[in-house]
C-alpha cells in the first residue's frame, strides 16, 4: 500500500491538483484498477450479468452467498450477500460492534440505458430482418448508429415446476447487430438536431431474409431470433418462454488519449461506482479487521426507469436485508430502527464533467474535472440527496483517503438528473451523500471517463467502510 491510503494531508487545498502529486506507485495502482474495471464492464453488458461478474467475485474473496429463504444467523467477521431477480445485490461484512455502530452503506445501480428487444421481435422489411426493439432507459440514441452491436440478458426457459421457469443468463457476444445511420444524402438536416423515432428509426439489422442463419425455404416459417436463442442456450426453441434482452457495443472498453488520461466504454454509469464498491468492500474485508459497523454493498437495479421494482432503490428489498442483518445478529425490531441515526449511506452514481466544448452547460462556480476525483452533487429540489452534513462527512472521508473532492450543482435553469439517493434515503431514513465521479457524454453507448477516478473513489470507500 502506498502512503496515499492514509495519508494525513498537511494542507488539504493541495489534494485538489492530486493527479500530479500522485506517488508513481499510486499511478500504478490507479493504472490496475482501471484495467480490472475495464475488464469488468466488459464481463457486464447488463445488470444480470454485471450481478454474476460481481457474485464471482465475492465468492473468490470468502463472501458466502445467502438463500433468499435461508434462515440467517451471523457475528462479527461475517461477510456474505444476498442477489435479488439476478440483477440487485447486496453485500456486507459485520463489522467489531454491528448492533451499536449502524450500517455505513455504499449504494449504486446496475443497469444502464439500452435498446431492449421486443417480445415479438422479428421484423422484416425490404428483404432484411430487422430486431424490434422499445427503450430502456434515457439513451442518448444517436450513439447507438453504426455500431456492431451485440444482445445480452436473461433467457426463462420450461421446467418441471411451472412456478419456477429455468433462468439462463446470455451474452451472445458476436457483432449479430448493427443499424446503419441514413445517408447524409437523403436527409441533409442529419447534422442540425434531427429527431430520432423511437418506433420506427432505431431497429438494428439482424441478416437478409434470404440469406438468414436457418431460414428453410422448404420447412414451415421459423422464428429466426428465437432459433438463434436456442442455438446459443443448446436447447429447444420451444423450450424457450421469455427474455429480457439488451444491446450493447461490442467494441472493448479501453484506455484513450494521448496520456491514457480517459477510459472509454459502454455502462461507466454505473458499472464504474458499482465496480468501485466492490473493490472496496472486498479490499476492506481483508484490511480493516477492526471496523466497527455493519459495511453494506446496496447494487439496486432499474434506477434508469425509476427504481420502482421489486429490485429497485424503491423496494422494501433494501430495508428488509438491512433489518434482516440486524435479526440474524441476534438484535431485534428496536435495534434496527435505533440503527439509523449512527448510519450513513454514499450513494454513487456519475457526475457531469465540465464539457470544453460546451462550457455554457457548467454553473460558473462549480465546474468538475475529469481526473478531478470524486463529485459531491447537491440541488435545492433535493433531486440529490447530499445536505450540508451528509457532504461535510464525505468531504472529511476523502480528505483522510487523501483523494480530491470536487462538488456539482446543476446551472439554475436546468433540472439535470436523480438517482438512488433521494429514494433510498426516504425508505432509509439515514444521512446520505449523493456523489459520482465524473464523466462526459452520460447516457452515450460509449461514456468518456477519467482513467484515475475510479482509483480515488475506491481510495475513499475502502476508508469509509474501515470504520
Ligand atoms: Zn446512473
Amino acid at each position: 500500500m502506498s502512503d496515499l491510503h492514509n495519508p494525513t494531508p498537511s494542507n488539504p487545498s493541495a489534494t485538489l491538483s492530486a493527479s500530479h502529486s500522485l506517488s508513481s506507485e499510486a499511478k500504478a495502482q490507479a493504472r490496475k484498477s482501471c484495467e480490472d474495471l475495464l475488464a469488468f464492464l466488459q464481463q457486464a453488458p447488463t445488470a444480470w450479468q454485471a450481478v454474476a461478474a460481481a457474485s464471482k467475485r465475492l465468492d473468490q474473496a470468502a463472501f458466502t452467498q445467502h438463500d433468499p429463504g435461508e434462515h440467517l444467523r451471523l457475528q462479527p467477521g461475517d461477510k456474505g450477500y444476498l442477489v435479488q431477480n439476478s440483477s440487485a445485490l447486496l453485500a456486507f461484512r459485520i463489522g467489531q460492534n454491528p448492533l451499536t455502530s449502524g450500517f455505513r452503506i455504499f449504494g449504486a445501480h446496475s443497469d444502464s440505458p439500452a435498446l431492449k428487444v421486443k417480445p415479438q421481435a422479428v421484423a422484416p422489411s425490404e428483404g432484411v430482418i430487422r430486431l424490434a426493439v422499445e427503450v430502456y432507459g434515457g439513451p442518448l440514441l444517436n450513439t447507438w448508429f453504426d455500431r456492431p452491436l451485440s444482445l445480452a440478458g436473461r433467457v426463462t426457459l420450461k421446467s418441471d415446476n411451472p412456478l419456477q421457469p429455468q433462468e439462463r443468463l446470455l451474452d451472445l457476444k458476436d457483432p449479430l447487430l448493427i443499424l446503419p445511420n441514413l445517408a447524409i444524402h437523403m436527409e441533409n438536416k442529419s447534422n442540425d438536431g434531427q429527431k430520432i423515432e423511437r418506433q420506427k428509426d432505431i431497429l438494428p439489422f439482424l441478416c437478409l431474409e434470404d440469406g438468414g442463419l436457418t431460414v428453410d425455404k422448404q420447412a414451415q416459417p421459423r422464428d429466426i431470433f428465437k432459433d438463434l436463442l436456442a442455438d446459443r442456450l443448446a436447447c429447444q426453441p420451444e423450450d424457450i418462454l421469455d427474455y429480457e434482452l439488451l444491446t450493447y457495443p461490442v467494441e472493448p472498453p479501453c484506455f484513450c488519449g494521448l496520456n491514457d488520461d480517459f477510459i472509454s466504454s459502454g455502462r461507466l454509469d454505473n458499472l464504474s461506482m458499482f465496480k468501485a464498491g466492490l473493490d472496496a468492500l472486498i479490499t476492506a474485508s481483508d484490511q480493516a479487521p477492526e471496523a466497527q459497523g455493519i459495511q453494506v454493498l446496496l447494487v439496486t437495479d432499474n434506477e434508469e426507469v425509476g427504481s420502482r421494482t421489486k429490485q429497485g432503490a424503491a423496494s422494501l428489498w433494501v430495508r428488509d436485508c438491512l433489518e434482516r442483518l440486524v435479526l440474524a445478529l441476534g438484535g431485534d425490531r428496536q435495534d434496527f430502527l435505533q440503527a439509523f441515526p449512527r448510519s450513513f449511506m454514499i450513494s454513487a452514481d456519475l457526475a457531469h464533467a465540465v464539457h470544453p466544448n460546451y462550457p455554457e452547460k457548467a454553473d460558473p462556480g462549480h465546474r468538475p474535472k475529469v481526473n478531478g476525483g470524486p463529485v459531491i452533487k447537491m440541488a435545492a429540489s433535493q433531486s440529490y440527496a447530499s445536505d450540508a452534513k451528509s457532504a461535510a462527512v464525505f468531504r472529511q472521508l476523502a480528505q483522510a483517503a487523501g483523494v480530491p473532492c470536487q462538488t456539482f450543482i446543476n446551472r439554475s435553469d436546468m433540472r439535470g438528473g436523480s438517482t438512488i439517493g433521494p429514494i433510498s434515503s426516504t425508505l432509509l431514513p439515514m444521512s446520505t451523500v449523493d456523489v459520482g465521479n465524473p464523466i462526459w457524454g452520460m447516457h452515450s453507448c460509449r461514456e468518456t471517463g477519467g482513467s484515475l477516478d475510479p482509483y480515488y473513489m475506491t481510495q475513499v470507500i475502502q476508508h469509509f467502510f474501515s470504520l
